[in-house]
Parts: C-alpha cells; structure tokens; sequence
C-alpha cells in the first residue's frame, strides 16, 4: 500500500503523523494509497524552511523565474498523459477530461513565464519639478494555497504558477481524497530547476488548513472548495491579518430562450450538466427554459440523451462521465435525489440504482434528471455536485434572470440564444461572476481572470490572471528627487504643486 509523501525544502518524506486517512480509486471502490495527516511541527518546520528559500528567490530576476517556469511547462507537455492518470486514478474523471485539465492547469503556467512583463511598474516624469515616481509590485513572502478534490492538478496550477513567479515561496495543502497529482507536478517543478523549499506539500485536513490560517508567516491564503469552509477560512485567515481569496460553491443556471437552437442547448447541457459527473464549480445544474413550449421540447431532447450517457471507468475510452469521487459523496448525492423525489419535483430520469458490471464497488451514479423544479426545494438551493441536473421552468425572460438573482450563489452562467438583444442585456444586468452566450461553461482563459460573484467568493480578488498577479504582490510606489533639487534649502509645502 502506497504512503503519500509531504514534499519540503526539495525534500519528499513519510509523515510521522499517526493520524491517517486512506485514498479510493473511486472507479473500483478499492483503497489505493494511505495519507498522513501532516503535525502541526511539520507544517511549523515546511514555513520556517520557505521563508528562508524565499528570500533569494524573491532577489532572483523575474527573467530566471520565467526560464524556470518555461521549462516547467515543457515538462508538463511531456508527461500530461503521465498526470492525467494520476488525476483519474483518485478522481475518477475520465481520461480525456483529465488531460483537459492539464491543458488548463498549463495555460496558467504558460502565463507565468511572461512575468517580467507582468510585473513591469509604471514610471512617471517630473510629478513635480525634478521629481519622478514609480511604482512597483513586490512579492509577499511565503503564500499558501488550499484546494478541493475535483480539480487536484488544475486548481493548484490556478496558484502557484503565478504565486512563485511573482517571487514567492508556496505552501500547497491540497485536498485530502485525490493528493497524488500534485505531487507529480511538484517533481516536475523541482526537475525545472526550481529551488528547493520554493513550493513545497504539506498534506493535511482541517488541522493543517488552521494552522496555515494562524501562522505570522503566511501572508496570504488562497482557498477553493466549499462555501461554508470558503467563508470560515476567510474570515479566519484575514482576522489574523492575512490577505484571502477564498472561491466557493456553485448553483450554475442555463437559460434557453424559445428562439435558442435547442439541439445545441441540449447537447450543451449534457457537457455542463454531466461531464465530470457533475463534480465542477462551473457545471451547469440548473437548466431554465422560457415558456412552456420550449421546457416541453427541452426535456424531450434531454431525457434520451441522459438515459444513453456512457458511464464507465477512465480506462474506458468510450466513457463519458466516470464515477463520484467517494462512497460518501455518492450516498449524499442519492439522497439528493430521494429529497427531489419527496419534494414533488418530476424525475425524468433516475440515476439511482446504477450499477457498472465488473466495477460493482465503484462510486457510480446514473445521469440524473428532474423537471418541475421549484426554488423552495432542497435540489434547487443546495449544490449537489454530481451527475444531476434540474430544470425550473420559467414564463419570461425577467422571470429566469430574476430567479437566478434569488440564489446565494452567483459563479457561472450562461444563456442559450440567437436574440443579440436579449444576450446582451443578460451579459450587462446578470449579477453573477462569469457569464457565458451560447457557451455553457465560460471558465475564462489564463490571460483573464476567475471569479464568481455574492457567496460564490470572499474576498476582493479573483484567481489567477492579471487578477493573480495582484494578489501575490504588494504595490510599492517610490517618489525620488536628488539633491539638485534640494539646494534652495527647506521647504514647508508638498514640492509637486510648485
Ligand atoms: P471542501 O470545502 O470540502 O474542501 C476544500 C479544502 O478545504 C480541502 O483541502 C479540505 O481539506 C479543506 N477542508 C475541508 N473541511 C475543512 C474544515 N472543516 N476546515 C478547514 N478546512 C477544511 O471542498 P471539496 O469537496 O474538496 O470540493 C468541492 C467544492 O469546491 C464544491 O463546493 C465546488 O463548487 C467548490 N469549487 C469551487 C471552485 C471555484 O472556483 N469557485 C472551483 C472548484 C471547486
């Protein structure tokens, strides 16, 4: 049985911790690894090594970062494949969807390697007589980074990258239930030539996740997972004085409109809805046609299409969807569908029940579809995050943008038309972060940023991108006047209104 390493100071090693927890291939339902829960000494001694690698690092010229993230990102190329199965192997996405992303998780490491020219001040002339002004942005220090299951080499990639080249050192705490991906990339990282205790794995769970939040030597904390851990880790996180972007859960809704072309809305639900069987923070699991004739026509070009979804391992290259990520998220995401059921909601295809032969053990759930859905119920205002999707009917436009207002979350979104009007003013009004017109899942490229809006983020930042940048830096602006400038002798008013 394999025992997932901590990776510090350039260095992998077994945690002494006692306290472990065991790693599923969710496709076979068999344990395939054990993790140590990392002691709060070790992560103590992970901070106190980073903060003496980051001095250097944060001196070294943004140039030799960049060569250093150029070759990290060849080797990323290289061993995609490589990673992608380790992402399967815990996840349980299927290959393909693996590998997208990787292609993702490398788009942000590609934008690191044009730092120098991201990190380049502005300088203004002669803001008053002989006196010029610049401003420059400064890397933190150590900065850490907390991430969930369902992206376990995406999500990371959505930090680091960008944390490191802006002169940081990294303290990754990645998700308990698929930790081996990040450890691939972080042998790729240091065979880059990336100098040691510059990102460094702590594994951990709750204890490890307080101690990053309360540590004087963390500066700044990025979180992706849950909303009501979102929210406690940023206001944790920032009462001790550290700078938190913490993204949260998702209730993503579609809108088709009744002039959408709805062989295209249906086909892009089924990505949406069930590609990664539902477990993303961008799928869509509430699909809301306008008027009754389009939610009749809507339904019965899904139902077929969700009862012949191809559910299977990642080993199987035809699969379209592969199981949940573990027993546990499978039992609450049945009873999601038993809730549905009680509440009154019609259930147009029912995944429950669903069995794989050979992979009797497997964490697998049908492709799930509910109509009649109504915002009071449990399936409407609770993310599921799995292969489940609802439609709420809705009479008009205003009436669809105004339910999705009514929601506590607000990260994507999307609506499915060939009316430029009504796109653009659902594009201007909607209040929701990422905004898709006739693309069902708008995750922005890595030269944008990414973001939701209302409970989806806490904090004043985005992830990744320019918005990345910022986080990671600290703006200094500097004001100089030589000694020229000075010969008149003292002066009692500000120098830039002569
Ligand atoms: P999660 O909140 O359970 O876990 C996320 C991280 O928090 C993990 O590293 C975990 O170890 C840690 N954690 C868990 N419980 C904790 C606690 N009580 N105290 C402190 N730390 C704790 O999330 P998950 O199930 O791994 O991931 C799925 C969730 O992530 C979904 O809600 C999904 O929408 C969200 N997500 C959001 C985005 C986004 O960009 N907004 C992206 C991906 C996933």
């Amino acid at each position: 049985m394999e025992t997932i390493e901590n990776a510090v100071g350039g260095r992998r090693y077994v945690s002494s911790s006692t306290r472990r927890v065991p790693v599923y291939n969710p496709a076979t339902g068999e344990q395939s690894a054990e993790l140590p829960l990392s002691t709060p000494d070790e992560l103590n001694q992970a901070v106190a090594n980073a903060v003496k690698a980051q001095i250097a690092w944060g001196a070294t010229p943004p140039m030799k970062r960049a060569r250093v993230m150029f070759k990290f990102k060849a080797l990323l190329d290289q061993y995609a494949d490589d990673l992608a199965r380790e992402i399967s192997k815990e996840h349980g996405k299927v290959h393909d969807d693996a590998l997208g992303e990787v292609a993702r998780g490398i788009d942000c490491v590609d934008f690191a390697c044009g730092i120098p020219h991201l990190l380049k001040g502005e300088f203004s002339r002669n803001v008053g007589p002989s006196i010029d002004s610049y401003s420059d942005r400064q890397p933190l220090g150590v900065v850490a980074g907390i991430t969930p299951f369902n992206f376990p080499a995406m999500v990371p990639m959505w930090m680091y990258p960008a944390a490191i080249a802006c002169g940081n050192a990294f303290i990754l705490k990645p998700s308990e239930r698929d930790p081996s991906a990040p450890m691939l990339a972080w042998n790729l990282f240091m065979e880059a030539g990336l100098p040691e205790g510059i990102l460094n794995v702590v594994h951990g769970d709750k204890e490890t996740v307080d101690g990053i939040l309360d540590h004087p030597d963390i500066k700044a904390v990025s979180f992706v997972g849950s909303t009501p851990i979102a929210e406690y880790v940023y206001q944790r996180g920032t009462k001790a004085g550290k700078r938190v972007q913490a993204l949260g859960g998702a209730k993503n809704h579609m809108i088709i409109m009744p002039d959408a072309d709805l062989d295209q809305a249906a086909d892009a639900l089924m990505g949406a809805g069930y590609g990664s069987a539902g477990e993303r923070c961008m799928a869509i699991s509430v699909a809301v046609p306008v008027g009754e004739k389009t939610a009749d026509a809507l339904i019965e070009k899904l139902k077929p299409r969700v009862e012949s979804l191809k559910i299977g391992p990642a080993t199987d290259k035809d699969a379209e969807m592969g199981p949940v990520v573990t027993k546990m998220h499978r039992d609450k995401i049945l009873g999601y569908i038993d809730s549905g059921v009680e509440e009154g909601a019609s259930l147009v295809v029912d995944g429950r029940g669903f069995t794989l032969q050979g992979y009797e053990n497997g964490y697998y759930v049908g492709g799930t579809l509910f109509d009649h859905v109504e915002p009071d119920m449990k399936i409407y205002r609770e993310e599921i995050f799995g292969p489940v999707l609802s439609v709420v009917r809705r009479e008009t436009f205003k009436d669809a943008v105004d339910l999705i207002h009514g929601h506590e979350y607000a990260n994507g979104t999307a609506i499915f038309t060939r009316d430029g009007d009504a796109a653009r003013e659902f594009a201007d009004k909607i209040e929701v972060g990422m905004v898709g017109i006739n693309v069902p899942i708008p995750v922005p490229v890595a030269y944008h940023s990414f973001g939701g809006w209302k409970r989806s983020l806490f904090g004043d930042h985005s992830i990744y991108g320019p918005e990345g940048i910022h986080f990671y830096t600290r703006l200094k602006t500097v004001t100089t006047r030589w000694p020229a400038g000075i010969k008149g002798g003292a002066e009692f008013t500000f120098p830039s209104l002569k």
